[in-house]
């Protein structure tokens, strides 16, 4: 139910109806009282989980002093309001992470969910996929609710808890605005789903969002490499311990999708051809074929973006290809 990593700090576990399982949350003592990194979606199980870890750790709503998200996606931020509605916490997100929330694609209007449509469309997506994948998008706004009022954190300021000062560093790739808090004195990190213990952070092209998340993210992956770290709690699966080597590990996974992709689309394929060579869709969810074609769509824009493929426009498709 949950784990105390430090005296102050426990990792609570939360369930999502999603492959993943859990959503790793994050309680952190402060002098005035607790405050919360992430939330989970908002369905029963997951509230349960939370009632049921502030009763063992006798912590009573009204102590709840700060609810912090990571980053927009509903597994992070889904209950965020469920939570301050009940405890009067303010909810915080980086300034870009906000942005990201008024344009996300579980906002429950059909026009989010027409746009993703469109986008995929244009991307070789065909129809009976993308209709069951819109029917997916628009039942995702239930999970997110209510909406919280956010309040933007100021990221060139620590945020000082009980004995630690946190630096808030910026993390894009697997969302725009993503936060991580480092402690740097006892090199602990709360990486959020930037860097992963066993499986590799999903990094994805949304029609709304930057236009290359790959090369961003693995700029930032180098610099989050030199920084010293004895312990990362991420927002999904174990802590990890060997964070270096992880990170080294991800470049090099990514490193080797590039030159698969790249070989594949050498002779003109749409971004669905490629997912389907990548990822093998006829065994994937809704849910998990819209992050493989958004996956397959962020290193094509990389791999366009560093002159290795270039795009062409054939009646309404794109279709990427080899330079020549
Ligand atoms: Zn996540």
């Amino acid at each position: 139910m949950f784990e105390p990593i430090t005296a102050d700090l426990y990792r609570i576990p939360i369930p999502v109806p999603l492959p993943l399982k859990y959503v790793n949350c994050y309680l952190l003592r402060a002098d005035h009282g607790w405050v919360v990194i992430d939330t989970g979606m908002r369905y029963g199980p997951a509230e349960q989980t939370w009632l049921a870890s502030f009763e063992r750790l006798g912590i009573e709503w009204s102590q709840i002093k700060q609810i912090i998200v990571t980053h927009y996606h509903p597994d992070h931020y889904g209950m965020a309001g469920w939570m301050a509605e009940r405890s009067g916490a303010s909810v915080w997100m980086s300034p870009t992470e906000i942005q990201s929330v008024q344009r996300a694609w579980f906002q429950p209007l059909p026009d989010a969910a027409d746009r993703l449509a469109d986008f995929f469309e244009l991307h070789g997506m065909p129809n009976d996929l993308n209709r069951q994948i819109w029917q997916h998008t628009m039942d995702a706004s239930q999970y997110v609710d209510p909406k919280p009022v956010l309040q933007p954190l100021d990221m060139t300021q620590p945020l000082q808890l009980g004995q630690r000062s946190w630096q808030l560093l910026h993390a894009p790739g697997h969302a725009d605005g993503q936060l991580c808090l480092y402690d740097a004195a006892d090199q602990l990190l709360i990486v959020a789903d930037h860097v992963l213990a066993d499986i590799t952070p999903n990094i994805s092209l949304w029609p709304e969002a930057k236009r290359d998340p790959l090369a961003d993210y693995l700029a930032s992956l180098e610099q989050f490499a030199a920084l010293d770290v004895r312990l990362a709690l991420a927002g999904h699966r174990k802590p990890i311990v060997a964070f270096r080597e992880r990170c080294h590990e991800i470049v090099q996974h990514h490193d080797q999708r590039l030159d698969l992709m790249q070989d594949y689309a050498r002779t003109g394929k749409t971004a669905f051809e490629v997912c389907e060579f990548a990822f093998g869709v006829s065994t994937l969810s809704a849910h998990q074929l819209r992050f493989a074609i958004t996956e397959t769509l962020a290193h094509l824009v990389y791999l366009e973006g560093q002159g290795r493929l270039r795009r062409e426009q054939r009646a309404r498709q794109i279709i990427f290809l080899d330079q020549h």
